[in-house]
């Protein structure tokens, strides 16, 4: 195994590292930290945060910089100002033990006549978001003129956050003879259109892509239905004392609503939310960083800026549409070698949006069950026992209150102390959960994810909705198409469809009220040509036959339709005519014409 002695770097940073816990270098740093020190040339890594890439680029500029110079030797380009602020500040801890090594962060949203006094210092190293390098450069704050190294960091964050323009301006103002990093977890063309046309003779490495660098991610969901999401959540974080997570959620709203509510409960929780002011995410974001505060309940792009390392769970409170977002999410737990856990916490209708991320991630969902009240206060109790046993004791301290406490307890037995100190904690959790209902949906077996039931629910009773499909008897649509369709689609067979009315270029199809939305958002989530939509409400027992809103599709659908079975006489008529006409084997939906 290579060693971080091995690998050239100068002594002091050896030493800062070894202080800091790092006992070997992470795969990234075996390879990039040798080919800056030994080699020439440019570097192109496809590299996620968490995999240890600021160290990768950070030892071995340290050791490459000429602290005798008064001068920027290296660039560091971040997206956001709290990735700039979190390699700078890496980066110093690397340099501890280094004299004169001197590193500055700039970014925008902060007073620039606060950065022009950092400025001060003559950094070797600065780190920088485009836009406020740029304003630096144009004020003649900073000049480019003697980097040898240019970091990008985040390459393909930069460009989604519209930086493309700044960063060609960057790349056009620092010498031609400096070297390039470019790490991005992503290579979008416009990526490789940079390296090619700003790089010379790039090297390109590939460490733990986004999907594999969540490898350490165990994948969970809980079914609820949706109006116990909030105490689905609050069981988890109790049957997890030590959790330290970031819950997403969909809206600020939500955000703030669920925030308010643990707090409300005693948790030690926050929001993080476009909605607060810039020093109130910054404070909120240290408390976290620093773990004054468990639980952060943030929306995806507030917590954008947010890199903390060892979380132990991710809660999506709403499983988000786009797979890549829950990627991106699940992504900032299981980092640094560490094991992480990413929940979902999902209603029935949700099971198909599960078995969508599981392809695409290739990684199996578990399904758990929602801990009973006893469950939680079990764990808590023993949580409570395992702090006691480790709990430091202050011999010094206390000894001079013992005495005292001792004769006071006097009379109780060691079995009776045990008991009164358990129930001091227990009784907290016992009396919320004593007589808490289990939120865990009823199991069906035949109804998990990944399987199919094989026969179908008895009717249920209740209203129906009248839905559309775009496939009628043009496309050779029949009762028996229309049904496999629905049911390939929606993968569930309990979804009970009646009245089929085949038109001529879609067909009317009944299904109860509760289960149009799971058709719907199947459909849609398939995505491609296939289209159903809500059209109105239909009343069985007024046996009124269905018409059709003319305005609504356009009037494309003749008045025939008011008799539906004679339309359909009609359409079977005309299709047989058409039957013998030759099939395109590429589209066997549609006729030659
Ligand atoms: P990064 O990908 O740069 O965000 O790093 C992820 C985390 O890994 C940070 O918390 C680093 O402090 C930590 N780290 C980096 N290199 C090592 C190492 N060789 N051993 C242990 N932890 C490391």
């Amino acid at each position: 195994m290579t060693k971080f002695e091995d690998l050239g770097l100068r002594p002091e940073i050896l030493t800062a590292i070894t202080e800091l816990g790092y006992e070997s270098p992470m795969p990234i740093q075996e390879q990039v930290i040798p080919f800056l020190l030994e080699q020439e040339g440019d570097l192109v890594a496809l590299a996620q945060t968490g995999t240890g890439k600021t160290a990768a680029f950070g030892l071995p500029l340290l050791t490459k910089i000429d602290t005798a110079q008064q001068h920027i030797q290296a660039l560091i380009l971040s997206p956001t100002r709290e990735l700039c602020i979190q390699i700078a500040n890496d980066l110093k801890h690397y340099a501890t033990h280094m004299t004169n090594a001197k590193i500055v962060p700039v970014y925008g949203g902060e007073n620039i006549v606060t950065q022009y006094k950092q400025l001060d210092i003559q950094p070797q190293i600065l780190v920088a978001t485009p836009g406020r390098l740029i304003d630096l450069n144009k004020r003649g704050k900073v000049h480019l003129g003697n980097v040898r190294y240019l970091v990008l960091d985040e390459a393909d964050e930069m460009l989604d956050m519209g930086f493309k323009d700044d960063l060609e301006t960057i790349l056009q103002s620092v010498p031609d003879e400096r070297r390039t990093l470019l790490f991005s977890a992503t290579m979008p063309n416009e990526i490789a259109r940079i390296a090619q046309q700003y790089m010379t003779d790039a090297t390109e490495i590939a460490v733990g892509t986004r999907n594999a660098g969540a490898e350490n991610v165990d994948h969970i969901y809980y079914m609820v239905q949706a109006k116990q999401r909030y105490l689905a959540l609050k069981r988890i974080v109790d049957m997890n004392p030590d959790i330290y997570a970031i819950v997403f959620c969909r809206t600020r709203q939500e955000t703030k609503e669920v925030a308010d509510k643990l707090m409300t409960d005693g948790y030690n929780a926050d929001a993080l939310h476009g909605d607060l002011s810039q020093a109130q995410r910054d404070n909120v974001m240290n408390k976290f960083r620093i773990r004054h505060l468990q639980i952060l309940v943030a929306t995806d792009v507030a917590a954008r800026g947010l890199d903390v390392s060892d979380l132990t769970h991710v809660i999506n409170y709403n499983l988000p549409d786009d797979v890549e977002v829950y990627t991106h999410r699940s992504g900032r737990t299981g980092r640094a070698g560490k094991r992480g856990v990413s929940i979902s916490i999902v209603h029935q209708r949700e099971q198909r949006k599960i078995r969508t991320i599981e392809h695409i991630i290739k990684k199996k969902f578990e399904r758990a069950r929602i801990p009973l009240g006893i469950d939680i206060c079990k764990r808590q109790l023993f949580h409570l026992i395992e702090r006691m046993e480790q709990v430091q004791v202050n011999d010094e301290q206390i000894d001079q209150f013992l005495p005292h406490v001792f004769k006071k307890l006097d009379y109780l037995s060691k079995e009776d102390v045990i008991r009164r100190f358990v129930s001091l904690e227990f009784n907290r959790f016992l009396d919320y959960y004593r007589d808490a209902e289990d939120l865990n949906l009823p199991e069906k077996s035949n109804n998990e994810i990944g399987t199919k039931s094989k026969t179908r629910a008895p009717k249920k009773r209740g209203q129906r909705v009248r839905m559309l499909i775009n496939l009628g008897f043009r496309h050779n649509a029949t009762p028996r198409t229309i049904l496999s369709a629905i049911n390939d689609i929606t993968n569930d067979r309990t979804i009970s469809i009646g009245d089929i009315e085949i038109a001529q270029r879609g067909t009317y199809f009944d299904v109860y009220a509760d289960q149009a939305n799971q058709v719907l958002e199947a459909f849609e989530a398939r995505g491609g040509k296939l289209t159903v939509e809500l059209v109105g409400k239909r009343d069985k027992q007024d046996n009124v036959p269905f018409r059709p809103d003319k305005q609504r599709t356009g009037g494309k659908y003749p008045d025939k339709f008011d008799n539906p079975k004679a339309a359909q006489r009609y359409e079977n008529r005309r299709r047989k005519q058409q039957d013998d006409r030759p099939v395109n084997p590429d589209k066997p939906w549609r006729r030659r014409r």
